[in-house]
């Protein structure tokens, strides 16, 4: 879960998704907040990779690329509500402008000198509802529809300036600025004056989006008006990147111009960046509606996009990979803790089983170390077919050693025996210290002969050995006897049988081998031996 937060996250982080918008108009100080997002890196930070498409009279409707998907988001007047209205499924982010920058132009030598006069009068106007204000005004003025003399304009200023019409629509930041380079005197006849006040340069997406990817709908707007932001506060290093990155044919001063009159139509001391009052919406909505532009009920739900939504599913989701992050960890720690411990009480259990088997003072095999082993040798012998043979050893006066030499000594002896026997040990032999003084020699595919010769050996080499008493009480030497049977059958069988051998080899005068089964005590081997 966390990975695939991380991915998500990550992803958004990295790979720049491209973005098209589609602008109102020609590039100008109009749209300065988005080549300012651009070129501050804004969009960038927010992992946009935004393409800027220049507008004009083409691009005034621009539902449909977006709606087919050529486009992913558009400035576009107030009008898009109508849209909206019938039912196409946009939705609003961000009014820059609080208002429209569309107004009524005419000559200063005309006599219109408001709303009340441009009855009957030759007026040049956008397509509806691109200058929807304008006529709102003129209908709220008393104007009658029947008095319009509404015709398509021709993007051309001339057509006033050479009295083809009585009034120009235009924008307050743009026209002006011309005539007045002309040295034509002008009037302005400002919708906003009598009360009409629409949003403008609105910027919109889908339904589509807004809902598929709300978080990057969300940044792109939040980096739009950071955009937005930077180009009010720093006006001339904006103006002077339009003029030369995007607008070269208009002049610095026009755009200088241009800058201060959208300034004042965005509001940035006033009103939040972008902000948009649904109330005011539905005044708009409703002014369509008595302009008879649409039909169409002027329900509005759905048409804001909530900023919360982005910012929602991606604050979830660094929540989400966080909490997940922090129990995996902690899942880690526990499992590797765990997996420590039993690593670690297993190997205990095997040094304890070990120990189980092994005896403390001479290191060989205990008793239950070699009951336990015997037979797995035995039975890998007899599968080859071969007899082994049990010698058990017993040392003899035992008693007396401790007796003697203390209890250190009788350890000693005890050591020197475990060695010597160790010593004759071959590869598949089993030795142990079966208790007390007493010791087992499993010689594993050994017959009688070569027992009682391995015997001998080791009964002459405990004899032969002076042994020190640790604590100076001087050095002694000990013997041992043996009995010898056949391992063959249980291992009771054997044990008992070699026991019985061996104290029959007691009885006989210690120092000495019996073999089972019979009575024969072998007499100490020195002379065998030495023969
Ligand atoms: P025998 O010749 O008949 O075998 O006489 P013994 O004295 O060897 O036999 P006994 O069974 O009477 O004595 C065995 C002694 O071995 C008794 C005990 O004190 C001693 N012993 C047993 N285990 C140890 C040990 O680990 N260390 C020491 N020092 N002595 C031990
Ligand atoms: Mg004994
Ligand atoms: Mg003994």
């Amino acid at each position: 879960m966390a990975l695939i937060c991380l991915i998500v996250v990550s992803a958004r982080a990295s790979a720049n998704e491209s973005v098209k918008v589609q602008l109102r108009w020609t590039h100008q100080f109009q749209f300065a907040g988005y080549y300012m997002a651009k070129e501050k890196g804004f969009y960038q930070k927010a992992g946009l990779d935004v393409e800027l498409i220049a507008g004009g009279p083409h691009a005034l409707r621009p539902i449909e690329d977006l709606l087919s998907d050529k486009v992913d988001y558009a400035v576009t007047g107030s009008g898009v509500v109508i849209d909206r209205m019938e039912g196409k499924p946009v939705v609003a982010l961000a009014a820059i402008m609080q208002t429209s920058p569309i107004v009524w132009i005419t000559l200063k030598s005309s006599d219109i000198r408001g709303p009340m006069d441009m009855a009957d009068r030759k007026l040049l106007i956008m397509p509806p509802p691109e200058s929807a204000e304008l006529l709102t005004m003129l209908a709220r003025e008393g104007i009658r529809r029947e008095q319009l003399n509404i015709v398509p304009t021709s993007y051309r200023i001339e057509d006033l300036i050479d009295g083809e019409a009585d009034a120009y629509d235009g924008y307050i930041s743009n026209e002006p600025y011309l005539l007045t380079q002309r040295g034509v005197e002008y009037n302005i006849i400002n919708p906003r004056d009598y009360g009409v006040n629409f949003y403008s340069d609105v910027l919109i997406t889908t339904e589509r989006l807004a809902r598929k990817d709300p978080a990057q709908v969300r940044s792109f707007r939040d980096a739009t008006l950071r955009g937005w932001g930077y180009a009010l506060n720093h006006m001339e290093e904006t103006v002077k990147l339009i003029h030369r990155r995007y607008a070269p044919g208009k002049s610095l001063d026009h755009l200088r111009y241009e800058a201060r009159t959208i300034r004042e139509l965005v509001l940035p001391d006033l009103v939040e960046l972008g902000h948009m009052n649904p109330g005011r919406w539905q005044y708009i909505a409703d002014s369509y509606r008595d302009l008879e532009m649409t039909q169409a009920d002027a329900n509005l739900d759905g048409f804001l996009f909530r900023a919360e939504q982005g910012k929602v599913s991606y604050k979830l989701a660094m929540i989400v990979a966080a909490t997940s992050l922090l129990l995996l960890t902690i899942m880690a720690m526990v499992i590797f803790k765990f997996r420590s411990l039993s690593t670690r009480l297993a190997l205990a259990n095997v040094e304890l089983e070990e120990l189980a088997r092994t005896d403390q003072l001479t290191r060989l095999k205990n008793r239950h170390g070699f009951v336990e082993m015997v037979p797995v040798v035995l039975n890998q012998s007899r599968r080859h077919g071969a007899s082994s043979t049990f010698v058990m050893f017993d040392i003899d006066y035992f008693k007396s050693v401790n007796d003697r030499y203390g209890h250190l000594a009788g350890d000693a002896a005890l050591l020197a025996f475990a060695k010597i026997l160790s010593a004759n040990r071959r590869e598949h032999d089993v030795v142990a210290r079966l208790g007390g003084e007493e010791f087992g020699l499993l010689l594993t595919g050994a017959g009688e002969d070569a027992a009682v010769e391995v015997t001998r050996g080791i009964l002459n080499e405990i004899r032969a050995l002076k042994i020190v008493a640790p604590d100076a009480k001087g050095s002694f030497s000990i013997t041992a006897s043996a009995g010898i049977a056949e391992a063959s059958g249980e291992l009771e069988a054997f044990w008992g049988a070699a026991d019985k051998a061996l104290y029959r080899a007691k009885e006989g005068g210690r120092d000495s081998y019996s073999i089972a089964p019979g009575d024969t005590v072998h007499e100490p081997p020195v002379e065998t031996n030495a023969s």
